[in-house]
């Protein structure tokens, strides 16, 4: 008997089940570990991640295949269910978003069907819930990996997967008043704020946070033209919220996707990526890439725009883009883009240099760690401030909501460049502290909520210590050319010199194309295999979303079985 391991039944362990399942022998059993009541919900999809007011930024038929269809699965929902989401089933449709708890039923309905099949087909499952794992230590000698619960119990496998998800680091919550390292679990922004509250980004964390706030100071109605608009509560007359970004920036809004699964035949594949990187001395070229796996895309699709930027270099396109976008107002634009994609959803007409770029984003994703460090380090400073904003795809709804809270005069943003900081105050709230166009500022807040995202973990903090004996390492990549990496020890601390050469820090931990911890031997674990999004993004700079789930968790039982 092979025994197979899976920590953690969130979207990742669903996944990974999933795609077990599509190879199981009889001769294999998997544990199943997690450490809440419920499978599959996970973080996002459940109270520690959502309010009612939470929406997904997919849609339905985003979704990679699991049993059932969402459409089909909706069918069966209660009428009853739909009416406390005040979801209409005639409107229903699978281009449009779920409230993210509904869809964590779905998602855990998904994980029984799948526990039903495995019975079936002779598959033997163990389920644990409730069910903490506090360490796990791995034994090359006797090939066997062992896991230790909260509870005292021990078990041994032969293979463990880690999908224990998302983790968000507590620093000074709790101990000043009014500061909140992350807005989840969101049911702790359920509270009257008569007062500006300052939020620390604007992407979509910023707003699952505004949405909560919102709500509990006020509401949103339709006026005669079916506009949204909001009115603040009688008792809540200061309420503000004022977003903080470095650049003012807000995220683009959702628009019609040509592959709602980000795929594209045209991509470089696997072989031709990894022919490039042999003759390129092992490093995988950003510049190649972009070429490849953008441009050369964008002539079929877009030729127009394809002829404004093909002697465009990476930075050049990146800054042109940002450029246009900082020459807006971020409303302004935000409305533009909200009309934009209106139309590209009603003509079912993607906006392709979009489109294109969130597909270079996925397909970026699993070579990056062949990047010489020079092109990370480019990588983090042109690349990803683009993706960002264009490929957050905010859903309508959200859309509305900013619009409708910023008409009213109650949502602001301010750039604060890179250099602001946030000063917490011993008897409660923050100074923002920034340089604008008009000086030096200082802005005092009584309530402040950070809301940058999934902040990438350092190995130090990897909760499995048993671990970290040289098991897991730190993910670092080598600068191709010395004498740069050289000049940039000085210049970056993340640089540092190793026998002969100079290598770049990246967050999280080392793993390979599948997904297998790399040890202080250099070498390929093949019994530990971790999709845990805090530490892997080192390597895969863009590692989020249910699509991510299901590719890696497909690598992950492709090398496995
Ligand atoms: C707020 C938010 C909204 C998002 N919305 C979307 C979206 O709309 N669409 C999209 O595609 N992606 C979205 N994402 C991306 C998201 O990363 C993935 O969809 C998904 O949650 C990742 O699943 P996971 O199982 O790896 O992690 P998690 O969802 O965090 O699940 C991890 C599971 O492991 C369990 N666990 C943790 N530690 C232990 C332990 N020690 N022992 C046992 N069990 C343990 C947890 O209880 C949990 O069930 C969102 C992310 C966030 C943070």
């Amino acid at each position: 008997m092979e025994t197979i391991a899976i920590i953690g039944a969130g979207p990742s362990g669903l996944f990974m089940l999933k795609n077990l399942l599509k190879h199981s022998k009889q001769n294999r059993v998997i544990s199943i570990f997690e450490k809440k009541q419920n499978l599959g919900a996970g973080m996002p999809y459940s109270e520690e991640g959502a309010n009612v007011e939470h929406v997904t930024n997919v849609s339905a038929n985003e979704i990679p295949e699991l049993v059932t269809s969402v459409a089909e699965w909706l069918e069966g929902v209660p009428a009853d269910v739909l009416d406390f989401y005040k979801i209409n089933a005639n409107h229903l449709n699978e281009y449009k978003v779920l409230p993210r708890l509904l869809f964590g039923s779905y998602l855990e309905a998904q994980f029984h069907l799948l526990l039903l099949a495995a019975e079936r087909s002779g598959v033997t499952i163990n389920l644990y819930l409730n069910a903490t794992i506090t360490d796990i230590k791995d034994s090359a000698s006797s090939n066997i990996v062992k896991i230790s619960l909260e509870n005292g119990d021990h078990f041994e496998f032969n293979r463990v997967v880690i999908c224990t998800g998302h983790s968000w680091p507590k620093n000074l919550e709790g101990k000043i008043d009014g500061y909140f390292d992350s807005p989840y679990p969101p049911a702790k922004l359920k509270f009257k704020a008569n007062h500006p509250v300052a939020i620390k980004g604007s992407s979509l964390t910023a707003i699952d946070a505004i949405r909560t706030l919102s709500r509990f100071n006020g509401n949103y109605f339709l006026n005669e033209d079916k506009e949204l608009q909001f009115e603040k509560n009688a008792d809540s007359p200061e309420f503000k919220i004022v977003m903080h970004s470095r650049s003012g920036l807000l995220p683009a809004v959702r628009f019609h996707l040509e592959d709602s699964h980000l795929a594209s035949n045209y991509l470089l594949s696997d072989r031709e990526i990894e022919e490039h990187i042999q003759n390129n001395e092992g490093f995988l070229s950003l510049d190649y890439i972009f070429d490849q796996d953008f441009k050369k895309i964008l002539l079929e699709r877009d030729p127009n725009l394809y002829a404004t930027i093909a002697s465009m270099k990476l930075e050049e396109f990146t800054e042109t883009m940002l450029n246009y976008r900082e020459g807006f107002d971020a409303f302004e634009l935000l409305r533009q883009e909200y009309e934009n994609a209106a139309r590209s959803i009603n003509r079912k007409e993607s906006i392709y240099w979009k489109e294109l770029l969130a597909i270079l984003s996925f397909a970026l994703n699993y070579p990056a760690k062949y990047l010489a460090a020079e092109d990370m380090m480019r990588l983090q400073k042109s690349l990803m401030p683009l993706i960002s904003v264009v490929i957050a795809f905010v859903p309508q709804t959200s859309a509305a909501e900013l619009l409708a809270l910023h008409q009213a005069g109650v949502l602001e943003i301010i750039a604060v460049g890179e250099d602001s900081e946030v000063v917490e105050n011993s008897s409660g709230g923050i100074n923002y502290n920034y340089i604008d166009e008009t000086g030096t500022q200082s802005v005092y807040y009584k309530t402040f909520v950070n809301c940058v995202g999934q902040p990438h973990l350092s190995i130090d903090s990897f909760p499995f210590k048993g671990l970290c004996d040289g098991t897991i390492t730190p993910a670092t990549l080598k600068f191709k050319n010395k004498d740069t990496g050289k000049k940039a020890i000085g210049e970056n601390k993340n640089v540092f010199k190793s026998n002969e050469d100079f290598l770049l820090n990246v967050p999280g931990i080392r793993i390979n194309d599948d997904f297998q911890v790399v040890g202080d031997d250099g070498k390929a674990n093949d019994r530990i295999f971790v999709m845990v999004v805090p530490y892997i993004g080192g390597y895969n700079p863009d590692y989020s979303g249910l699509d991510f789930c299901e590719e890696a968790s497909g690598r992950i039982a492709n090398a496995l079985l």
